[in-house]
């Protein structure tokens, strides 16, 4: 999507993948830089592990604790962000329509993205934050971050998955991979899903997952898969990197086409 955008702008830039060995994370890091490199995302395992050797970390990025956008400037100091929470809940709120501000959230899974999206929806004054992760040491670090970013927020660890749809909330998020593999099932009791309950999964690959397809039967009110988020970390990113609006629908188009050959 973002080979896209720099050719549909005219501007002279290359978006490129490179994989990196665990041990040799500081020192591919600092390769890039010396490489002229402007910009990077970071993905697992990394986003956490890349911010000690970043030069600074932007206010958000430190308050989430992981790291997903790294802008290089033109003296090579780095500065740390994540877009993926703000990703998240621009898509939320301009393209769903939904706001989450005294709203009840459950979150399966307490791991990367989690946090990035409990973080913002924390943030944005939803009313109750529901959690819950097979690691249960996850979500207790969690709820305790959160309880800073929003005191008022109410934070609960759910016993399982069918216990967070218990309060019946009005937004449910899958943070898990649950979903990515054929083989996956369903981990919620499915009479449990309610029609007023907005159904946003972060899997984007398959585009239908088990969760989706049994919240579309079940009529709920709103049904996502994750390319709005993944969409929009981009855009976020691209703004930071380059100080410019993206064509969005041009980014679009070309993850829609890349998610559909694979
Ligand atoms: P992660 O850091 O590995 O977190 C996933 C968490 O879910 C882990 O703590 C995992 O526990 C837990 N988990 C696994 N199975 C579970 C179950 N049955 N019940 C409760 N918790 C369970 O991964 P992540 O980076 O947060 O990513 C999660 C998903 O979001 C992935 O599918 C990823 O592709 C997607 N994602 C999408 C976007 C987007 O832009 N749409 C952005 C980021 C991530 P264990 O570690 O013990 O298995």
């Amino acid at each position: 999507m973002h080979n896209a955008a720099f050719q549909a702008l005219g501007i002279d830039a290359r978006y490129e993948l490179f994989e990196i060995q665990p041990q040799k994370l500081e020192v591919e890091l600092k390769n890039k830089l010396k490489q002229g490199v402007s910009g990077l995302n970071v993905t697992i395992p990394y986003k956490e592990k890349v911010i000690q050797f970043l030069d600074h970390i932007d206010e958000e990025a430190d308050l989430i604790g992981a790291v997903n956008t790294v802008k290089i400037d033109a003296g090579g100091e780095s500065t740390g962000f994540n877009t993926d929470g703000r990703g998240f809940i621009t898509h939320l709120k301009e393209a769903v329509g939904f706001d989450p501000k005294g709203k009840a959230a459950a979150v399966l899974g307490a791991g990367g993205a989690a946090k990035a999206l409990t973080a913002i929806l924390a943030k944005s004054k939803a009313k109750t934050i529901s959690i819950f992760d097979i690691d249960s040491q996850k979500t207790k670090e969690l709820i305790e971050r959160l309880k800073i970013i929003c005191p008022q927020c109410l934070l609960k660890e759910a016993k399982d998955a069918n216990d967070l749809l218990s309060g019946e909330p009005d937004l449910l998020i899958n943070a898990t991979p649950i979903g990515m593999s054929k083989s996956d099932h369903l981990v919620f009791d499915p009479t449990l899903l309610q029609k007023k309950m907005v159904v946003y999964d972060l899997v984007y690959n398959p585009a239908q997952t088990p969760l989706l397809i049994e919240a579309k039967a079940r009529g709920c009110a709103g049904v996502f898969n994750g390319l709005g988020m993944l969409l929009y970390q981009g855009v976020l990113a691209f703004r930071i990197w380059l100080e410019a609006d993206p064509p969005i629908d041009v980014m679009e188009e070309a993850l829609r086409e890349v998610l559909t050959k694979t």
